[in-house]
């Protein structure tokens, strides 16, 4: 743990989306969360939608009953079938980056796009900053997991999909936003073109010297805008499903 996560911090009031907490985090992971919060803050995190979802999320339902202890520490932890649940700090990078253009007003009626649900905890964080998501998960051990995990918070504006997120979701496009949780080695071109015009897409690019984030703007009907941000480390984004 880095030192700023270890602020001590009063509990702020029991959220609503909270569900049976497993053995052993109790009570206590109101506090820890809200620890994790004060870290993200600390760490640069600046966008006030983002660090209030993370403080409401339940991200120990998200993992294993034996990784619970770990859920609010800021790193990366097994899901099963191979997969990871991305670090908290990369979960609100992403969003505040995505969303950057976006007001407060406009974020409630976005409609956003996640390829890669995994345990669901991110398609959560983002069900509590837009108006509508939509995730796609290509193995159904995960998206039966995922929708597992989300049954208990009631998310009325979150849908779970089974399939191959590379070919996006042509029946809810156009996007505001969209998020690619997997490298690959290029952007899908189904994803380019169900951008909203305005619309931002993060996606982790894998090259041979390694994955970096890859930020498009899509400026006009033709126009897309790339921007290489920092590297990162992703699973990778398949082909098909499982
Ligand atoms: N969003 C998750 C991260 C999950 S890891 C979180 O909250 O932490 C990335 C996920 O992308 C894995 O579950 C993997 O199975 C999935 N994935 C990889 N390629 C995919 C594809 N083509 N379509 C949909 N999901 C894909």
């Amino acid at each position: 743990m880095r030192d700023h996560d270890r602020t001590p911090r009063a509990s702020a009031t029991r959220s609503a989306i909270d569900p049976p907490v497993p053995a052993g985090v109790g009570l206590a992971s109101e506090r820890t969360r809200q620890r994790l919060v004060d870290a993200l803050r600390a760490g640069g995190i600046r966008d006030a939608d983002v660090l209030a979802a993370i403080g409401t999320v339940p991200r120990h339902a998200f993992v294993e009953p034996g990784l619970a202890s770990r859920a609010y520490e800021d790193v990366a932890l097994p899901i099963g079938h191979g997969q990871t649940i991305s670090r908290p700090s990369t979960v609100a990078r992403m969003i505040e980056t995505v969303s950057a253009n976006l007001p407060a007003v406009e974020r409630r009626r976005a409609r956003v796009l996640e390829v890669g649900t995994g345990c669901g905890y991110q398609a959560a964080v983002l069900a509590a900053v837009f108006g509508e998501v939509i995730s796609i998960e290509r193995v159904r051990g995960l998206h039966e997991t995922a929708r597992a995990n989300l049954r208990p918070m009631r998310l009325g504006n979150l849908r779970l999909v089974f399939g191959d997120g590379r070919l996006g979701a042509p029946t809810a496009a156009p996007f505001d936003a969209i998020l690619v949780a997997a490298a690959g080695e290029a952007i899908p071109e189904d994803l380019l073109l169900q951008m909203r015009v305005s619309a931002r897409l993060l996606a982790p690019i894998q090259a041979a010297a390694g994955q970096s984030l890859h930020l498009v703007e899509r400026a006009g009907q033709e126009t897309w805008h790339l921007t290489v941000l920092d590297a990162v480390r992703f699973v990778p984004l398949r082909a098909g499903t499982t």
